[in-house]
């Protein structure tokens, strides 16, 4: 059965290239029955941090990546790195190395001599006869002769010598596992069949699958993404505006499954879908269909999606949102009534939110800059007539209301526009809002004739 994960450092929030990843991790696993398992990669205790931490879960929660079983702290598992490094010590696939800071300082200086890259040659790998009480590092016996060769399920076929590999560094010499270890350790341990990460760790991949070949474990598939980019086609980056997940939920306003739908569609495709449901997602997901090369990051493509998705979204949900956003106590029912005609021209939360103001303004309202000439010349009498026509409806409908307000442009031989400008300016106070019918229908009889009452000769 297919096992993947997610294995993000919690050395900061949860970012949009780790986002994809996690949702790659987790559509894999779905798709094929299998598995999607988290593990918290805290192993760098200076910059690991619990509001990281909390946040990345925080994220994975928003974005629906649920994770199976409980997460893995890799921390807590330093033993077991360690136990294995002794193990393959015993059985001779690593070896307890002596060298001194000098030693490995002249090795350094040396390859630095020559314009070649460090690669440390230890005289402890064919000796046994380590000096007692001196302390030593263990590092992989790594082969030399040959070459190793990766069939990642994205990046092709890719081989390197095994020459340009040294013995790497199992376990430190205060006895704490490195980051190599502890990656192929836990994800044997946590039967992790398929590893799909960014591709900054293709060349891990060609440390760790040593130590898998040296413990006699199965060797996992990898799957090597390309990174995000930037408008500019350079590496995402602050410099490209938020990274982090939390400034799409909060700041900008991005519904959890528009931000799936495009960090899907980001970096893989199914023929030209553009909208791609969650079950759909599901059904389609495959690694083939993953590009080779970096994807661009484009807002203005997310807020196309996020767009269609509010206007999908339920009604009483996004009232609950935008009330948040209005961080008062709001007529959450109004808000409810509000969405069907306020959704069609928001393409994040806070356009929505920012629609609503109407709803909420006290009277007399202020009136927008572009407003204002919408009430000027004989808008004030066109107001009276509208004031007398609305006040006359049984019914306030918003087909009654209709009827009226055409009936007072015909008798005044105007075009609708020329009585439903003015009328939209003094209910709302903007030049811009929902059908006009709508707002009457929202604000009610009294507010509405009392807002065009203040702007009527
Ligand atoms: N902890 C690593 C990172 O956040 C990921 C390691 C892996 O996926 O193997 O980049």
């Amino acid at each position: 059965a297919v096992v993947t994960r997610f294995a993000p450092s919690p050395t900061g929030f949860l970012h949009l290239g780790g986002a994809r990843t996690a949702l790659f991790n987790w559509l894999f696993a779905r798709h094929h029955g299998g598995k999607f398992l988290l593990r918290i990669e805290d192993t760098d205790r200076a910059r690991s941090t619990q509001p990281a931490i909390d946040a990345i879960l925080a994220g994975m929660r928003w974005l629906g990546l649920h994770w199976d079983d409980d997460a893995v702290f890799q921390f807590a598992r330093a033993d077991r790195h360690a136990e294995v490094a002794h193990q393959m010590v015993a059985s001779g696939h690593a070896y307890r190395c002596y060298m001194t800071q000098d030693e490995i300082a002249a090795q350094r200086e040396a390859a630095q001599a020559a314009k070649q890259p460090l690669r440390i040659r230890s005289p402890w790998r064919d000796r046994s006869d380590g000096p007692e009480n001196a302390s030593f590092v263990v590092r992989l016996r790594a082969p030399q002769d040959g070459a190793t060769t990766i069939d990642d399920q994205v990046q092709g076929s890719v081989t390197v010598q095994n020459a340009e590999l040294d013995d790497l560094v199992l376990l430190r010499s205060d006895g704490t596992p490195t980051y190599m270890l502890a990656v192929v350790v836990d994800d044997h341990d946590m039967g992790v069949t398929h590893v799909i990460r960014g591709d900054d760790h293709l060349n891990n991949a060609f440390r760790q699958l040593p130590i898998y070949r040296a413990n006699g474990w199965p060797e996992p598939v990898y799957a090597h993404i390309p990174l995000i980019h930037g408008s500019d086609g350079a590496k995402l980056s602050k410099r490209h505006g938020a990274v982090g997940i939390e400034a799409y939920r909060n700041e900008l306003g991005i519904l959890p499954e528009a931000l799936d739908n495009y960090l899907l569609r980001l970096g893989w495709g199914h023929g030209d879908a553009e909208i791609i449901s969650r079950d759909e997602a599901v059904e389609w997901f495959d690694l083939g269909a993953v590009g080779k090369s970096p994807s661009r990051f484009d807002l203005k493509k997310l807020e196309h999606l996020n767009g269609h998705y509010i206007r999908e979204a339920d009604d009483a949900r996004l009232a609950a949102l935008v009330a948040d956003r209005l961080g008062g106590d709001v007529d959450v029912a109004l808000l409810t009534a509000a969405m069907p005609a306020l959704k069609p021209r928001a393409a994040n939360l806070n356009e929505l939110a920012d629609g609503t103001a109407f709803l909420f303004a006290q009277r007399p309202l202020p009136i927008d800059e572009a407003a204002a000439p919408l009430l000027a010349g004989d808008a004030p009498a066109i107001l009276a007539s509208l004031h007398a026509a609305l006040d006359a409806v049984d019914d306030w409908d918003t087909e009654a209301l209709e009827a009226a307000v055409r009936g007072v442009a015909e008798e005044r031989g105007v075009k609708l526009g020329q009585a439903a400008q003015p009328l939209r300016a003094a209910l709302t106070g903007r030049k811009t809002s929902p059908g006009i019918f709508d707002v009457l229908a929202l604000l009610g009889r009294s507010e509405s004739l009392g807002r065009i009452a203040d702007r009527m000769a």
